[in-house]
This record gives structure tokens, sequence and C-alpha cells, in this order.
């Protein structure tokens, strides 16, 4: 099922743990949200496919891949991307930064991943890391 025109719902829930990452009703709607208004706005500026390496993680899943605690991808306003090197996801960081409402984007490990997340516009801290 796609979320928006380039986002589907099984790439925003895949896992290579084997155990069950079903988002409920308001984790769902959290995973619109960011397709919607950062995940689908970032490809359409970026120009070019973008990779989901981990978008909802049930709470089961997040502990086996030791996310965070209270790791915002175990409600679904989450997901890691990448463009596939690290130049590219330099461009991608900065595009999201300067073109689009988040609350939180993280430059993990000098460009391996871009983390980014989106709760509302009142809800948004905007904040920029780099890990
Ligand atoms: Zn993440």
């Amino acid at each position: 099922m796609n979320i928006t025109k380039n986002f589907t719902l099984a790439e925003l829930t895949r896992t290579s743990t084997g155990i069950t990452n079903t988002p409920n009703r308001q984790e769902t709607t959290a995973l619109i949200k960011l397709c919607g208004k950062v995940l689908q706005p970032a490809r359409d500026l970026y120009g070019a496919a973008i990779y989901v390496n981990s978008g909802f993680r049930s709470f089961a899943v997040n502990r086996a891949v030791g996310g965070a605690r209270n790791s915002q991808h175990m409600r679904g306003e989450a997901a890691d991307i990448t463009v596939h090197s690290k130049e590219k996801n330099k461009i991608l960081f900065e595009l999201i930064r300067d073109n689009l409402s988040f609350d939180q984007l993280i430059n993990e490990g000098d460009y391996s991943w871009v983390h980014v997340s989106y709760r509302s516009e009142e809800e948004n801290r905007k904040q920029v890391l780099n890990l």
C-alpha cells in the first residue's frame, strides 16, 4: 500500500529481525504524516529515490536493534533514510534542514544515514543534531 507517491507502508515497517512489526492506527497515522510532510517532499526536492533503512519499530523490534528506549521510531514518527553515499546523504540532510519542517534531524555517523522525525507543526522542536 502506497502512503504517498513514492513511499509504501511495507518499506516503512520492514524489519530484518523476523519480529512482528505492525503499527496500530495511531502509529500508522504518524507514519502517514511523516511521509506526507517530510519523506515525500524531501524525495521531490532531491529528485531521486530515497531509501528507508528503518521506519516504524514495534517495542520488540526496537529493543532487538538496540534503539533508544523512548525512540520516536516506536511511535511511527521517525525514519532512518539514505541515498547510499555519505556525500549524497549530506546533500539530503541539508535539503531537509533548509526547506522542510521536522521535529528532529540527525546526521548519524558522519552522514552514514539521516534520522528524521515529525510530530506536528505545533510540537516540532526543529532540532538539528550531529552524532
Ligand atoms: Zn533513527
